[in-house]
């Protein structure tokens, strides 16, 4: 599932072609869109901003509407040069903006909606989502305030993917937080202090930033994809297994994560 950084990384490339522009083409080949009219709807407002908050991407207009997608497992964004070959087969595109040469193309969805500025600020999806994990600023008290209101008894690898507690971390990030932090993502979060949370918050405050500025392969990769392979600091082997209700597998070292 792709994270945060991937999603900032995203917004910044498609922000390069579009932003201040009025796109030259909008299409919507996927029948699931074709009556919604969103070319007609958009046609001659420019991109005012393209941004990004945890794994939710907005592509704002002129004229108060904004396109919202969340890529959950499946979506992913692409930046092509026209003529370039797409990384995934055209019938599963949901979206293509074409400018100056380039198509920015949504592939496979599964949330991509034309909404309001005005809902934009009041869908409880969005209002609900925690503080940017690689926002500019961030507040620790309210960071910490939403963690302890969290189910107390819950693995602290589960928690941080609580995008209400903070957004943008997914299963690669929790596992290197947790690595890079010495702290066994099992752990009860009762049990991991204020401290230690914010040490994890802040690995990832420090090292997300890179990726979304420089791809996928500027992250760390410690423990995730790396089970039954000894630890780099400590040379145990490496477990993985499930975790929390929706069963997503964890990576860690049972010798010098505690
Ligand atoms: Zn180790």
């Amino acid at each position: 599932m792709p994270e945060g950084d991937t999603i900032h990384y995203a917004a910044a490339r498609i922000g390069a072609v579009l932003q201040g522009h009025v796109p030259e083409e909008i299409l919507t080949p996927h029948p699931r869109h074709q009556l919604d009219r969103w070319p007609q709807r958009l046609a001659g407002n420019a991109v005012r901003a393209v941004d990004a908050h945890g794994k939710h991407l907005f592509l704002r207009f002129e004229g108060g509407l904004t396109l919202h997608s969340h890529l959950r497992m499946t979506g992913s964004w692409g930046v092509y040069r026209e003529g370039e070959r797409w990384r995934r087969a055209r019938r599963r595109a949901w979206l293509v903006l074409r400018h100056a040469g380039v198509e920015v193309v949504e592939f496979d969805g599964p949330v991509l909606e034309l909404m309001s500025d005005a809902r934009t600020r009041s869908d409880p999806r969005l209002t609900a989502l925690g503080q940017d994990v690689i926002g500019e600023r961030f507040d620790e008290a309210s960071f910490l305030a939403r963690l302890r209101r969290d189910d107390q008894t819950r693995p602290i690898g589960d928690a941080l993917l609580n995008q209400s507690t903070l957004a943008g971390i997914g299963n690669v990030w929790k596992a290197e937080c947790c690595f890079a932090v010495g702290i066994d993502p099992w752990r009860a979060l009762a049990a991991v202090s204020d401290q230690e949370a914010l040490a994890l918050v802040s690995f990832a405050r420090e090292r997300m930033p890179i990726s979304a500025r420089e791809g996928f392969a500027a992250r760390p990769r410690a423990v995730y994809g790396r089970a039954g392979r000894p630890c780099e600091r400590c040379g145990t082997l490496i477990l993985r297994r499930g975790q929390g209700e929706n069963n997503r597998v964890t990576y860690w070292c049972p010798g010098c994560q505690r």
